[in-house]
């Protein structure tokens, strides 16, 4: 691993020891068997950024490795990219009960502990987000739909920002895997 890498590392873990049991909103307290803080190269040009965690991922500490997450693989091999390459985490770090949409005090609560200062550390060139609820929690705005912002280049300070759907989406309307990955090839071709 090189330097920046292991450094990077490094301080992701430093970030995460204060809350290994973190109660700050209410998903701290509401039965998460794990938390989720994220998984993937610490010094990626693309992250991705989720709503939260499901069953599998609260299970396993793991994020997106459900179904969701086996689709969100296959597309990204489909366009030359490997997992291990990227960093993927979620706005909140803990399952919501039966998997319901984080509230907006829960996303922010924990955008603001973890998921802003683990993009501070990771640096990535592109954001890609997942669903409505990611790309409402990043920009801290609660009426944007999915639908009318996916595929835009957003500028958050030096970072570009892409919304796309979130794979559990499109496994319930395949016919929009082609927009994902189309979604997916344009973030990617931003990080050069
Ligand atoms: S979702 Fe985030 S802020 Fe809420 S308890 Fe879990 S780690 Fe803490």
């Amino acid at each position: 691993m090189d330097l920046e890498k292991s450094f990077k590392l490094e301080l992701l873990n430093q970030l995460y020891k204060p809350y290994y049991n973190c109660e700050a909103c209410p998903l701290g307290t509401l039965g998460r068997k794990h938390i989720v803080f994220g998984e993937g190269n610490p010094d990626a040009k693309l992250m991705f950024i989720g709503e939260g965690p499901g069953k599998e991922e609260d299970l396993q500490g793991k994020p997106f490795i459900g179904r969701a997450g086996q689709l969100l693989n296959r597309s990204l091999e489909a366009i030359g990219i490997q997992r291990k390459d990227v960093f993927i985490t979620n706005i909140v770090k803990c399952r919501p009960p039966s998997n319901r949409t984080p509230t907006p005090t829960e996303s922010q609560t924990c955008k603001n502990l973890l998921l802003i200062k683990q993009i501070q550390i990771i640096c990535p060139k592109v954001i890609c987000t997942l669903g409505s609820a990611a790309i409402r929690g990043l920009l801290g705005r609660e009426t944007l739909k999915i639908s009318q912002i996916r595929g835009e280049k957003i500028l958050i300070e030096e970072i570009i920002v892409v919304p796309t759907y979130h794979p559990a989406y499109i496994l319930r309307n395949p016919k929009e895997l082609k927009t994902l990955i189309a979604d997916l090839a344009f973030a990617y071709s931003l990080c050069s």
